[in-house]
């Protein structure tokens, strides 16, 4: 039976990167709007088979919706919920069908081109059927935005606008969810469909709000103090940082709700930590922004001068590098540690990167689907540009080679966080745990170590020198300088190039 539109039928909330019931103005105009209200989470195949997706993401989804409804329930909201496994196409077609759909409700995504086309085919679908789709802008992320004169502003007025509250208007009634085709229905975690999960035994940080909240909470009543000395070392960061990116990526926070309990902060003695936390919310918007402008960059560098960068990595040096078995300490601990634990602070992300694309020589795209599997908190507008930056194909950066010796020594000089993750190396005297190559052969075979950690499988020094004169080079030609002035005219606002 084919619903004829109407006055009549549901309101239904589409809920995708915004599993939270605070802030979230799709669901407060729903509810106020609405008479029969349908709060709807899906997971697609499309998703559950995209090589970016992992089990971490599909279960901390899991979580964040349950708490959701569970939520939902306590406050006895007249509403319904439903979590699917089905093409988002296909869920809505079929409660057009069988309920007849008012209107949907949801957030724009910036997300990757499969869900960009996904939304292309429901835009065309909800015109012939006369369905309004009450599309909400995220944050101050903007469609089609050609340059930056006024973001910043924009971002900065959209931070401090009021928060929303949903509440249920006066029309809304309860009614019967339809009878779910067989196999939409979840009762459990959906799990991915291809054969890259990284695995990893956790712990992995919880979803839902009232776990954000908590990390907001503990962050500004004293975690934020020495956020700016240990943001850089792996195994401080951990605390010191906020941990919030989870929650942001997921939507169990606004970047509003964390931006104004940011400003009204009082942590003695953490000014200076505080500003450098301020800074990171907005580039937060600034790299969403710019998939937002420019979405190729999932698949190309953001500066076509580097489409023909010779690249010699071989499948053996990506497949040690994806399992932390390249034999350079840190470069290990640190992959062994995201794939257990799904967390990583930005100085290691950007090693682990730089490693990858510069001693290795294989280009951004050989690990980018590998770590946003990994990251817990994978969100596709700053890993893709942020891995571009850290392979240095932006033409626009300061090439920035980390050697992960020096790094080693610097940010884990005790060699704490190596032990940790490598334990062929919890017996290594400290001086030669940065860097075990050093140690000389004899002393290694009469000290009754474990041998199996592998050997180095490059020399740090040789290859860091043979990547920067590759990279500077390059970055000296034609294409590159070309769409390096393109690059700054689309996404820096004109007052930074001062
Ligand atoms: C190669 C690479 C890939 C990355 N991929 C992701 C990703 O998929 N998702 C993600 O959220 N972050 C990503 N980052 C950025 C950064 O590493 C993380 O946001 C940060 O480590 C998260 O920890 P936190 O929440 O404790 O951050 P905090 O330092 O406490 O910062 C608070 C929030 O600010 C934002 N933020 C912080 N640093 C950055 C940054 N450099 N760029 C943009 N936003 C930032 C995040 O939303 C973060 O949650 C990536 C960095 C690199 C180098």
């Amino acid at each position: 039976m084919q619903y004829s539109h109407s006055n009549r039928g549901i309101d239904v909330v589409w809920f995708k990167r915004d599993l939270r019931i605070r802030d979230h103005t799709p669901l407060a105009n729903a509810l106020s709007r609405g008479r029969q209200v349908l709060l709807l989470h899906i997971y697609e195949p499309t998703d559950l088979a995209h090589l970016t997706t992992s089990n971490r993401h599909l279960t901390f989804r899991w979580q964040a919706w349950t708490a959701l409804c569970k939520e939902v329930r306590a406050l006895n909201w007249p509403v319904q919920t439903a979590v699917l496994h089905a093409p988002a196409l296909d869920v809505l077609k079929y409660l057009h069908e069988v309920s007849g759909i008012r209107a949907l409700y949801s957030y724009q995504e910036t997300g990757l081109a499969h869900t960009f086309i996904r939304d292309q085919a429901i835009t065309r679908w909800v015109r012939i059927n006369e369905i309004p789709w009450h599309e909400q802008r995220q944050q101050a992320i903007y469609r089609g935005l050609k340059h930056r004169k006024k973001w910043a502003n924009d971002w900065h007025n959209t931070m401090r606008g009021g928060l929303t509250r949903a509440s249920p208007g006066p029309n809304l009634e309860r009614f019967e969810v339809p009878e779910w085709p067989p196999g939409w229905a979840c009762v459990e975690t959906p799990h991915v469909t291809h054969c890259n999960d990284p695995g990893g035994c956790g712990p992995f940080q919880k979803g839902g709000e009232r776990e954000a909240r908590r990390y907001l909470q503990t962050f500004f009543e004293g975690r934020v103090k020495g956020y700016r000395r240990q943001i850089g070392r792996p195994l401080e960061s951990r605390k010191s940082c906020s941990r919030l990116s989870p929650y942001l990526a997921w939507g169990c926070l606004s970047m509003r709700q964390v931006y104004q309990t940011f400003q009204n902060a009082d942590v003695p003695r953490a000014k200076m930590d505080l500003k450098a936390f301020g800074s990171r919310l907005r580039w937060q918007g600034h790299f969403i922004q710019k998939f937002e402008s420019e979405c190729r960059i999932e698949f190309e560098s953001v500066n076509r001068g580097y489409a023909d960068f010779p690249y010699h990595g071989t499948p053996e040096s990506l497949a040690a590098w994806k399992e932390g078995k390249t034999g350079i300490p840190l470069v290990d601990a640190c992959m062994r540690c995201v794939i257990n634990t799904g967390y990583l602070n930005f100085r290691m992300r950007a090693m682990l990167v730089s490693f990858l694309t510069h001693h290795l020589d294989h280009p951004w795209q050989a690990g980018v689907e590998h770590l946003a599997r990994c990251f817990l908190d994978f969100e596709p507008g700053i890993h893709f540009s942020q891995f571009q930056m850290q392979a240095g194909v932006t033409g626009i950066n300061t090439i920035r080679i980390y050697n992960p010796v020096k790094q080693s020594m610097e940010r884990d000089s005790e060699g704490l966080f190596i032990r940790e993750w490598v334990p062929e190396l919890v017996k290594m005297p400290i001086e030669y745990l940065h860097s075990p190559w050093t140690q000389p052969p004899m002393e290694r075979l009469w000290s009754g170590l474990d041998l199996t950690y592998a050997d180095p499988i490059v020399s740090v020094e040789s290859a860091g020198r043979a990547a920067r004169e590759k990279l500077w080079k390059f970055k000296k030609t034609n294409a590159v300088r070309e769409e390096a002035t393109r690059i700054l005219r689309i996404h820096v606002a004109p007052s930074s190039l001062d």
